[in-house]
């Protein structure tokens, strides 16, 4: 597991329009259906638009075990955690759609109209050629200064380089500017800092292009989940 493909899963997320719900049924099988995630969509959490009278619902406030699937070219992530039925109009209201109308013709005050809220636990996952699985709590374990993930690094056995906040700001390959910097200014993690994308961040991570964002920003949304705990 690394920063990169946390970032490629959180945009395959949210380009994905059509997503599918496993939840548990009256006899303890587990039942799949689609939905249509509504923002945000990320690894974290998703809401569903659903009936207050539709399966899923019924089945959900007997047993809140759940798992989320999204597919996209290939890739394919997988998210298990608990899912929690939304009825108090707040939520009803901030995650409404106008196309919601062709189910719920009252609006969003029809009161069979809710939110499922699906918390990820645990995540699978294969995108470009690469599987990893994960828990969000190992995820949003602070494991560098800026947002590499040094628990998934192929250096730490390669080089024996034990991370950037073990050593000190010294990684295998030299002083990290970035670490440097973070740790002269008292902050656990870049995410803590107020010029959070800076240049040297930009420009350094690890030293190598094998460490660099791919996708671009990939280190700074891992800053950015460690700030807060979640995206
Ligand atoms: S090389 Fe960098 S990312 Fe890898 S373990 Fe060392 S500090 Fe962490
Ligand atoms: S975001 Fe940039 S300026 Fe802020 S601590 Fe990190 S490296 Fe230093």
């Amino acid at each position: 597991m690394n920063a990169n493909i946390f970032e490629k899963a959180n945009q395959i997320i949210a380009s994905c329009d059509t997503a599918y719900i496993g939840v548990i049924d009256e006899s303890g099988n587990p039942s799949v259906s689609t939905v249509s995630p509504i923002k945000p969509k990320n690894i974290f959490e998703a809401y569903f638009a659903t009936g207050t009278d539709a399966n899923k619902t019924k089945r959900l406030l007997k047993n809140n075990r759940a798992s989320v699937c999204y597919c996209l070219d290939g890739a394919n992530i997988t998210l298990v955690g608990t899912a929690e039925v939304l009825t108090d109009q707040a939520t009803k209201s901030q995650y409404w759609l106008d196309w919601f109308i062709d189910h719920f013709s009252g609006g969003k005050t029809d009161p069979s109209y809710c939110i499922i809220k699906f918390t990820t636990k645990r995540v699978s996952l294969w995108i470009d050629h690469e599987g990893a699985e994960f828990t969000i709590d190992s995820l949003l374990a602070i494991q560098s200064r800026c947002g590499l993930l040094c628990d998934g690094c192929a250096y730490k056995e390669s080089h024996g380089c034990a991370g950037c906040i073990a050593l000190n700001g010294h990684p295998f390959w030299g002083e990290c500017p970035v670490a440097a910097c973070c740790q002269a200014k008292g902050y656990a993690h870049c995410g803590e800092c107020g010029e959070l994308p800076c240049d040297t961040l930009r420009e350094f991570s690890c030293g190598d292009s094998e460490h660099s964002d791919k996708p671009a920003g990939a280190r700074i949304s891992v800053c950015r989940a460690w700030a807060a705990k979640k995206p």
